[in-house]
Parts: C-alpha cells; sequence; structure tokens
C-alpha cells in the first residue's frame, strides 16, 4: 500500500462526498497508516476479521465501523454491538432483525438498504418495486436510522449504463426522502459521483491489490 495513493485520490473527489475505505482484505496496520492521514470510516464485509481488527484497533476511538458484506442471521447481533453503520441489508427479515436486536442492545445503526436495480443473480438486494410497497412498514421499526440505499452494480458495464444505474438508485432515495447513497467502487466511482453517491466503497484504490 502507498499511502501518498490516499491523497491523490481523497483530491480528485469532491469534499462532499464520504469515503468509505473498505479495508476487508487488509491488516490493521494498514488501516492505522490511512486513519493517521484523517481516514475515520472503515468498511469491512466479514465479521470474523472485522473484529479482530476491531480489537487491535481498539484505542483508535475515532474510527467508525460500517459493515457492508453479507448479514448471516446469526451474526445479527455481534454487527449490531460492533458497527454504528450497516450497508448491506437485503431483505425485510434482516432490517426487522436488526431492528430488534437493536432495540435490546440499546443501539441504534445507521441502516443503507441494499436495493437492486438489474437482474444480477450474483447479487443480494431488494426489489425497488417491493421497497416501495412496504416502505410504510419499513419506518415503523424502532431502534435503526434508515439513512439511505446502497448498491452494487454488476461487473462489466459499459461507463453508460453504470451511470444509468446509479441514477435509479439516487431517484429511488430521493423519492423516499433518504440522504445517503452508498454507491460506487474502484472500478466505477466516476459515474456514481455524477450520479449523486455520498458514500464511495472504495478498497483497491485505496490500499492496493488484495492478496
Ligand atoms: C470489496 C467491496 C468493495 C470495494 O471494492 P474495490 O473494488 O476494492 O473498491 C465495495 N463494496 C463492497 C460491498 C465490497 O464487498
Amino acid at each position: 500500500m502507498n499511502p501518498a495513493n490516499f491523497l491523490k485520490i481523497k483530491n480528485k473527489i469532491p469534499s462532499n462526498v464520504n469515503i468509505l475505505a473498505v479495508s476487508k482484505g487488509f491488516k490493521s496496520q494498514e488501516i492505522k497508516t490511512i486513519q493517521n492521514m484523517g481516514q475515520n470510516d472503515f468498511g469491512e464485509s466479514k465479521f470474523q476479521e472485522a473484529f479482530e481488527k476491531q480489537l487491535i484497533l481498539k484505542e483508535l476511538k475515532q474510527i467508525k465501523w460500517h459493515f457492508i458484506g453479507r448479514i448471516q442471521n446469526n451474526k445479527i447481533r455481534k454487527i449490531v454491538q460492533n458497527f454504528k453503520y450497516i450497508h448491506s441489508v437485503d431483505s425485510f427479515e434482516k432490517l426487522q432483525k436488526i431492528s430488534n436486536i437493536s432495540f435490546e442492545e440499546n443501539k441504534n445503526p445507521f441502516i443503507m438498504l441494499q436495493v437492486k436495480f438489474s437482474d444480477d443473480p450474483n447479487k443480494g438486494g431488494l426489489n425497488p418495486e417491493l421497497l416501495i410497497l412496504k416502505w410504510r412498514e419499513i419506518q415503523e421499526l424502532k431502534n435503526i436510522t434508515l439513512s439511505g440505499l446502497m448498491t452494487i452494480n454488476p461487473k462489466g458495464l459499459s461507463s453508460k449504463e453504470n451511470l444509468e444505474l446509479f441514477k435509479k438508485c439516487r431517484s429511488l432515495a430521493d423519492s423516499l426522502q433518504l440522504p445517503d447513497c452508498s454507491m460506487g467502487m474502484s472500478g466505477d466511482w466516476e459515474e456514481a459521483v455524477d450520479a449523486g453517491s455520498t458514500w464511495l466503497r472504495l478498497g483497491s484504490l485505496i490500499f492496493g491489490d488484495r492478496f
């Protein structure tokens, strides 16, 4: 990892767009290096891997941890206990469980609901029409702060196709009056910025290649 790289990237991104440094596959020492440069939001996708790093880095109180991976039912309590943001909530059942457990744990995580705007069999996500139908019910859930939508585009799209899908996400978030869109990764962040992303999830662009 080349720390100078991080500043170069940061300078290219508009200051009103948040950077989530996706540290999955990277060591706590590398998180520390980036954190030292003023980055406090880190994203992880596997609970166990994340938890080990959280223990090592527990003195760094400024770090805000974001869970961005597939949520297993038996990990929800641990995720709620240890993450301030959850980006990858892809079903109502999981959202409900998160709400119930957050209540028991006296937590109130920020939630970004994962929505699917293309039929990519490899990716999870809520169907947009269903989300709209259930929206009233969702808004009544306690101990969660619904802050936005999250989406992952299929691989191999053109720049224009990426932009179009991201715009759908932005427009659905706007219609639900949700401020955040967690969209854009190392390969498609520019289109995501153009479409109105508020959280870019950047892994390899910041940390280099995963091993
Ligand atoms: C790994 C991952 C990222 C970051 O991917 P890069 O291509 O390395 O930027 C972003 N979002 C999710 C959900 C991920 O799992």
